[in-house]
């Protein structure tokens, strides 16, 4: 069985990890983001109640949440593993969710903790510049005008968007690392289950020492 949680700050190369272990293992990808969509545009009972506390502007609740969960867990394409990915995100719902899982005689069986030092992740999340004539998005380590500051397309001016700058996205980084330290944690209690991947490596590197720990499991 190949149940996973995938974990990791934001800019930590999380994405493109998921990427490559859905396209290497036949497991599905389930980020709460795409399930809560698929629900609401599908009109599920749970779909339905999820989208009227969003459309009030209100926390979608964990019973919904976790609901969601069960379901799509227990959906034929789940039966053989899973990559889960920004659940769970409390204690809670990680309790919640081994009660789901014992349901059915299953666990899960690796905690994926992609490691990055928050020192790195600062300027990667904080690098990207926007033209303010052309809106074309750089980055100034991944995607540098050739000339500091000036589009290349049209030599326009380029500017920071406000949620990138550095003291908002320090105080994402700090949010996160709040919020993860008790689910690893609790992780850690289980045998064998939560794995420390160093994320500061290339990025194929990264997805070798993925592919060493899932290759166990199967
Ligand atoms: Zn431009």
């Amino acid at each position: 069985m190949m149940n996973i949680i995938l974990m990791g700050l934001p800019g930590a190369g999380k994405g493109t990890q998921a990427d490559q272990i859905k396209v290497n293992y036949p497991i599905p990808h389930i980020s709460t983001g795409d399930m809560f969509r698929a629900a609401i545009k599908n009109e599920t009972p749970l779909g339905k109640e999820a989208k009227s506390y969003i459309d009030k502007g209100q926390l979608v609740p964990d019973s919904v949440t976790i609901g969601l969960v069960e379901e799509r867990l227990n959906q034929e394409d789940a039966k053989e593993g899973f990559l889960l990915d920004g659940f769970p995100r409390t204690v809670e719902q990680a309790e919640a969710l081994d009660q789901i899982l014992a349901k059915t005689n299953r666990k899960i069986d690796k905690v994926l903790n992609i490691d990055v030092d928050p020192a790195i992740l600062l300027p990667r999340l904080t690098g990207r510049r926007i033209c303010k004539q052309c809106g074309t998005t750089y980055h100034l380590i991944f995607n540098p005008t050739k000339v500091e500051g000036v589009c290349d397309k049209d030599g326009g001016e380029l500017y920071q968007r406000s949620d990138d700058n550095e003291e908002t996205v320090a105080n994402r980084l700090e949010v996160n690392i709040k919020q993860t330290k008790p689910l690893l944690d609790f992780y850690s209690q289980k045998e064998d289950v939560v794995e420390n991947i160093n994320g500061d490596q290339d990025i194929k590197v990264v997805f070798k020492d993925v592919q060493n720990i899932l290759d166990k499991l199967k």
